[in-house]
Protein backbone atom coordinates (compact mmCIF):
# COMPACT_ATOMS: atom_id res chain seq x y z
CA UNK A 1 0.00 0.00 0.00
CA UNK A 2 1.43 3.61 -0.76
CA UNK A 3 1.85 5.32 3.02
CA UNK A 4 4.75 7.28 2.25
CA UNK A 5 2.90 10.64 2.08
CA UNK A 6 1.06 11.02 5.74
CA UNK A 7 4.15 8.98 7.95
CA UNK A 8 7.23 11.67 7.36
CA UNK A 9 6.87 15.73 7.54
CA UNK A 10 9.05 17.80 7.26
CA UNK A 11 11.93 17.62 10.07
CA UNK A 12 14.75 19.83 8.51
CA UNK A 13 15.18 21.64 12.27
CA UNK A 14 15.91 18.19 13.68
CA UNK A 15 18.97 17.30 11.21
CA UNK A 16 20.14 21.23 11.90
CA UNK A 17 19.99 19.99 15.44
CA UNK A 18 21.15 16.61 15.36
CA UNK A 19 24.54 18.09 13.59
CA UNK A 20 24.66 20.58 16.51
CA UNK A 21 24.98 18.38 18.93
CA UNK A 22 27.43 16.19 17.49
CA UNK A 23 25.73 12.91 18.18
CA UNK A 24 22.90 10.85 16.62
CA UNK A 25 20.05 12.26 18.60
CA UNK A 26 20.38 15.23 20.96
CA UNK A 27 19.10 13.99 24.48
CA UNK A 28 15.89 16.42 23.77
CA UNK A 29 15.06 14.16 20.95
CA UNK A 30 13.31 11.01 22.02
CA UNK A 31 15.52 8.11 20.83
CA UNK A 32 13.53 5.57 18.45
CA UNK A 33 13.32 2.34 19.71
CA UNK A 34 16.03 0.17 17.66
CA UNK A 35 14.66 -3.42 16.37
CA UNK A 36 16.08 -6.52 17.62
CA UNK A 37 16.85 -7.47 14.01
CA UNK A 38 17.20 -4.36 11.82
CA UNK A 39 15.49 -5.91 8.13
CA UNK A 40 17.68 -4.37 5.26
CA UNK A 41 18.34 -6.08 2.33
CA UNK A 42 21.42 -5.26 -0.16
CA UNK A 43 20.74 -5.88 -4.18
CA UNK A 44 23.86 -5.20 -6.72
CA UNK A 45 22.04 -4.54 -9.77
CA UNK A 46 25.59 -4.02 -11.76
CA UNK A 47 29.34 -4.37 -11.26
CA UNK A 48 30.59 -2.29 -8.15
CA UNK A 49 27.18 -0.64 -7.48
CA UNK A 50 24.99 -1.40 -4.73
CA UNK A 51 21.66 0.05 -2.89
CA UNK A 52 19.95 -1.28 0.12
CA UNK A 53 16.64 -1.06 2.40
CA UNK A 54 18.05 0.30 5.32
CA UNK A 55 14.76 0.40 8.05
CA UNK A 56 12.32 2.67 5.85
CA UNK A 57 14.83 3.98 3.55
CA UNK A 58 16.50 3.35 0.34
CA UNK A 59 20.51 4.24 0.53
CA UNK A 60 22.92 3.21 -2.10
CA UNK A 61 26.66 3.21 -2.24
CA UNK A 62 29.04 3.28 -5.80
CA UNK A 63 32.58 1.52 -5.61
CA UNK A 64 34.60 4.10 -8.18
CA UNK A 65 37.86 2.40 -7.52
CA UNK A 66 39.31 4.79 -5.58
CA UNK A 67 36.82 5.26 -2.97
CA UNK A 68 33.11 5.21 -2.42
CA UNK A 69 30.48 7.38 -3.04
CA UNK A 70 27.42 6.94 -0.53
CA UNK A 71 24.11 8.35 -1.73
CA UNK A 72 21.63 9.00 1.69
CA UNK A 73 22.55 8.06 4.96
CA UNK A 74 19.22 6.54 6.75
CA UNK A 75 16.97 7.59 8.94
CA UNK A 76 18.52 6.87 11.96
CA UNK A 77 21.52 5.86 13.65
CA UNK A 78 20.90 2.33 13.55
CA UNK A 79 20.47 2.41 9.98
CA UNK A 80 23.32 4.24 9.28
CA UNK A 81 25.62 1.89 11.20
CA UNK A 82 24.24 -0.73 9.12
CA UNK A 83 24.87 1.37 5.89
CA UNK A 84 28.15 1.74 6.92
CA UNK A 85 29.00 -1.91 7.20
CA UNK A 86 27.15 -3.35 4.50
CA UNK A 87 29.72 -0.76 2.51
CA UNK A 88 32.29 -2.28 3.94
CA UNK A 89 31.37 -5.56 3.61
CA UNK A 90 30.77 -5.11 -0.06
CA UNK A 91 33.49 -2.67 -1.02
CA UNK A 92 36.88 -4.90 1.04
CA UNK A 93 37.09 -1.66 3.14
CA UNK A 94 37.65 1.00 0.64
CA UNK A 95 37.03 4.22 2.12
CA UNK A 96 33.96 6.21 1.87
CA UNK A 97 35.10 9.69 -0.26
CA UNK A 98 31.60 11.30 -1.05
CA UNK A 99 28.34 11.49 -0.20
CA UNK A 100 25.91 12.82 -1.81
CA UNK A 101 22.46 13.88 0.21
CA UNK A 102 18.95 13.71 -1.92
CA UNK A 103 17.18 16.08 0.48
CA UNK A 104 17.03 16.48 3.98
CA UNK A 105 14.19 15.19 4.51
CA UNK A 106 14.81 12.93 7.85
CA UNK A 107 13.77 9.83 7.04
CA UNK A 108 16.14 10.09 4.41
CA UNK A 109 19.33 11.60 5.76
CA UNK A 110 18.84 11.99 10.05
CA UNK A 111 21.69 9.22 9.86
CA UNK A 112 24.18 11.86 8.11
CA UNK A 113 25.46 12.35 11.96
CA UNK A 114 26.44 9.32 12.30
CA UNK A 115 29.32 9.40 9.81
CA UNK A 116 31.06 12.63 11.54
CA UNK A 117 33.85 13.22 11.90
CA UNK A 118 34.52 11.91 7.72
CA UNK A 119 36.87 12.67 5.68
CA UNK A 120 34.44 12.64 3.11
CA UNK A 121 33.35 15.58 0.64
CA UNK A 122 29.85 16.36 0.57
CA UNK A 123 26.95 16.78 -1.84
CA UNK A 124 23.79 18.65 -1.59
CA UNK A 125 21.16 21.58 -3.05
CA UNK A 126 23.63 24.48 -2.61
CA UNK A 127 20.50 25.91 -1.21
CA UNK A 128 21.16 23.77 2.23
CA UNK A 129 24.49 24.67 3.06
CA UNK A 130 23.52 27.50 5.06
CA UNK A 131 21.52 24.97 7.26
CA UNK A 132 24.48 22.74 7.16
CA UNK A 133 27.08 25.50 7.87
CA UNK A 134 25.21 26.63 10.87
CA UNK A 135 24.95 23.16 12.33
CA UNK A 136 28.94 22.56 12.21
CA UNK A 137 29.87 25.91 13.48
CA UNK A 138 27.80 24.65 16.63
CA UNK A 139 28.56 21.16 16.98
CA UNK A 140 31.85 19.16 18.36
CA UNK A 141 33.23 17.32 15.37
CA UNK A 142 35.46 18.29 12.55
CA UNK A 143 33.46 19.90 9.93
CA UNK A 144 34.26 18.16 6.48
CA UNK A 145 34.11 19.91 3.01
CA UNK A 146 30.69 20.38 1.33
CA UNK A 147 29.84 21.16 -1.81
CA UNK A 148 26.54 23.12 -2.60
CA UNK A 149 25.39 22.07 -6.15
CA UNK A 150 23.68 25.03 -8.45
CA UNK A 151 22.16 23.70 -11.61
CA UNK A 152 24.42 20.78 -12.07
CA UNK A 153 27.82 19.37 -12.12
CA UNK A 154 29.69 16.72 -13.64
CA UNK A 155 31.83 14.91 -10.96
CA UNK A 156 34.55 12.27 -11.82
CA UNK A 157 35.11 9.82 -8.91
CA UNK A 158 38.30 7.30 -9.19
CA UNK A 159 36.97 5.81 -12.74
CA UNK A 160 33.40 6.76 -12.63
CA UNK A 161 31.56 9.92 -14.14
CA UNK A 162 28.58 11.00 -12.58
CA UNK A 163 26.11 13.69 -13.03
CA UNK A 164 24.34 15.93 -10.14
CA UNK A 165 22.03 18.48 -10.62
CA UNK A 166 19.10 20.29 -8.81
CA UNK A 167 15.98 22.10 -9.70
CA UNK A 168 15.71 25.39 -10.75
CA UNK A 169 13.66 26.33 -7.31
CA UNK A 170 11.47 24.19 -4.85
CA UNK A 171 10.54 20.47 -5.92
CA UNK A 172 9.00 17.51 -3.34
CA UNK A 173 11.30 20.28 -0.80
CA UNK A 174 13.42 23.20 -0.80
CA UNK A 175 16.40 21.43 -0.91
CA UNK A 176 16.31 18.34 -3.74
CA UNK A 177 19.03 16.49 -5.35
CA UNK A 178 19.74 13.50 -8.17
CA UNK A 179 23.01 11.96 -8.88
CA UNK A 180 23.17 10.33 -12.37
CA UNK A 181 25.52 7.46 -12.80
CA UNK A 182 26.17 7.65 -16.01
CA UNK A 183 28.22 4.25 -17.15
CA UNK A 184 24.71 2.48 -16.00
CA UNK A 185 22.26 5.34 -16.49
CA UNK A 186 20.99 5.17 -13.13
CA UNK A 187 19.40 7.54 -11.31
CA UNK A 188 19.15 8.61 -7.60
CA UNK A 189 16.42 10.25 -7.18
CA UNK A 190 15.46 11.47 -3.60
CA UNK A 191 11.61 11.80 -3.33
CA UNK A 192 10.84 13.31 -6.67
CA UNK A 193 9.66 9.48 -7.85
CA UNK A 194 8.53 7.24 -5.52
CA UNK A 195 7.55 4.31 -7.29
CA UNK A 196 4.25 2.25 -6.27
CA UNK A 197 4.39 5.30 -3.51
CA UNK A 198 2.14 8.17 -3.64
CA UNK A 199 4.12 11.06 -4.12
CA UNK A 200 4.25 13.34 -1.06
CA UNK A 201 3.29 17.36 -1.76
CA UNK A 202 2.89 18.22 1.93
CA UNK A 203 6.40 19.63 2.62
CA UNK A 204 5.76 23.07 3.33
CA UNK A 205 8.02 24.15 0.49
CA UNK A 206 6.96 21.67 -2.21
CA UNK A 207 5.80 23.20 -5.37
CA UNK A 208 4.18 21.82 -8.06
CA UNK A 209 5.11 24.04 -10.70
CA UNK A 210 9.05 23.02 -10.10
CA UNK A 211 8.28 19.61 -9.37
CA UNK A 212 7.53 19.22 -12.84
CA UNK A 213 10.08 21.32 -13.99
CA UNK A 214 12.98 18.27 -12.49
CA UNK A 215 11.31 15.93 -13.95
CA UNK A 216 11.11 16.37 -17.12
CA UNK A 217 14.80 16.89 -16.85
CA UNK A 218 15.05 13.71 -15.57
CA UNK A 219 13.27 12.27 -18.50
CA UNK A 220 15.61 13.52 -20.64
CA UNK A 221 18.38 12.61 -18.99
CA UNK A 222 17.63 8.82 -20.69
CA UNK A 223 18.01 6.91 -17.58
CA UNK A 224 17.29 2.92 -17.36
CA UNK A 225 17.95 2.43 -13.66
CA UNK A 226 15.75 4.36 -10.71
CA UNK A 227 16.34 4.59 -7.42
CA UNK A 228 14.19 6.57 -5.22
CA UNK A 229 14.39 7.07 -1.36
CA UNK A 230 11.20 5.50 -0.75
CA UNK A 231 9.81 2.62 -2.95
CA UNK A 232 10.73 0.27 -5.24
CA UNK A 233 14.08 0.63 -7.42
CA UNK A 234 13.39 -0.04 -11.17
CA UNK A 235 14.22 -0.73 -14.40
CA UNK A 236 11.89 1.31 -16.01
CA UNK A 237 13.04 5.14 -14.82
CA UNK A 238 11.16 6.86 -17.55
CA UNK A 239 7.88 4.91 -17.41
CA UNK A 240 8.29 5.97 -13.64
CA UNK A 241 9.01 9.37 -14.16
CA UNK A 242 6.13 9.40 -16.44
CA UNK A 243 3.59 8.38 -13.80
CA UNK A 244 4.55 11.14 -11.46
CA UNK A 245 4.64 13.74 -13.86
CA UNK A 246 1.27 12.83 -15.17
CA UNK A 247 -0.20 12.89 -11.59
CA UNK A 248 1.45 15.98 -10.62
CA UNK A 249 0.28 17.94 -13.97
CA UNK A 250 -3.63 16.53 -13.00
CA UNK A 251 -3.05 17.83 -8.91
CA UNK A 252 -1.45 21.39 -10.95
CA UNK A 253 -4.15 21.67 -12.68
CA UNK A 254 -7.45 20.60 -10.51
CA UNK A 255 -5.67 23.40 -7.84
CA UNK A 256 -5.17 25.82 -10.28
CA UNK A 257 -8.64 25.90 -11.53
CA UNK A 258 -9.97 25.54 -7.92
CA UNK A 259 -8.19 28.53 -6.91
CA UNK A 260 -9.40 30.44 -10.07
CA UNK A 261 -12.94 29.61 -8.52
CA UNK A 262 -12.12 30.37 -5.47
CA UNK A 263 -13.22 27.30 -4.18
CA UNK A 264 -13.72 26.75 -0.44
CA UNK A 265 -11.15 24.21 0.69
CA UNK A 266 -14.32 21.98 2.12
CA UNK A 267 -15.39 20.89 -1.29
CA UNK A 268 -11.88 19.80 -2.17
CA UNK A 269 -12.02 16.61 -1.18
CA UNK A 270 -15.35 15.64 -2.69
CA UNK A 271 -14.70 17.65 -5.91
CA UNK A 272 -11.01 15.96 -5.95
CA UNK A 273 -13.11 11.84 -6.35
CA UNK A 274 -14.60 13.13 -9.68
CA UNK A 275 -10.67 13.70 -10.83
CA UNK A 276 -9.02 11.67 -12.73
CA UNK A 277 -5.88 11.46 -11.17
CA UNK A 278 -4.76 8.42 -12.19
CA UNK A 279 -4.24 5.25 -9.70
CA UNK A 280 -1.38 6.30 -8.47
CA UNK A 281 -2.75 7.39 -5.13
CA UNK A 282 -5.30 6.40 -2.65
CA UNK A 283 -7.87 8.50 -2.44
CA UNK A 284 -7.28 9.55 0.89
CA UNK A 285 -3.54 10.43 0.27
CA UNK A 286 -4.31 12.81 -2.99
CA UNK A 287 -7.07 14.89 -0.60
CA UNK A 288 -3.84 15.52 1.92
CA UNK A 289 -1.55 16.39 -1.02
CA UNK A 290 -3.96 18.73 -2.57
CA UNK A 291 -4.79 20.14 1.05
CA UNK A 292 -1.21 20.38 1.94
CA UNK A 293 -0.83 22.46 -1.61
CA UNK A 294 -3.95 24.33 -2.06
CA UNK A 295 -3.36 27.34 0.63
CA UNK A 296 -0.30 28.22 -0.62
CA UNK A 297 -0.84 27.82 -4.38
CA UNK A 298 -1.53 31.14 -6.86
CA UNK A 299 -4.17 32.04 -9.66
CA UNK A 300 -1.45 31.16 -12.02
CA UNK A 301 0.11 27.62 -10.50
CA UNK A 302 2.92 29.48 -8.43
CA UNK A 303 3.24 27.77 -5.43
CA UNK A 304 4.21 30.43 -2.00
CA UNK A 305 6.93 28.56 0.36
CA UNK A 306 5.83 27.74 3.71
CA UNK A 307 8.94 27.69 5.80
CA UNK A 308 11.90 27.16 3.93
CA UNK A 309 14.94 27.54 6.65
CA UNK A 310 16.62 29.52 3.72
CA UNK A 311 14.12 32.26 4.36
CA UNK A 312 10.79 33.76 4.98
CA UNK A 313 8.09 33.01 2.22
CA UNK A 314 7.41 35.86 -0.06
CA UNK A 315 4.25 38.32 0.88
ZN1 LIG B 1 11.21 13.38 1.23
Amino acid sequence: MNRSLSSRPARLALLAFVLAGGSAFAAEVPKPKAPEAPPFEVAQPSPNLWYGRFGITNCSWIDTGDGVLVIDTGATALDAKNLKAEVARTTKNKPIRWIAMTHLHSDSNDGFSSFLPTDATIFVNARATGILATSFAQGKTKPPTVIGVSDRIALVAGKRAFEIGIPSGNAHTAYDMYVFDIPTRTVFVGDLVTPDRCPMLSDPDSDLKGWIGILERLDSLGAQGLVPTRGNPTTAASAEIGKTLRYLKSMLGFLTEKKKQNAPEARLTGELASEKLGDYCPRELSAINALSVYRRILNDGTTVPGNAASGPAPK
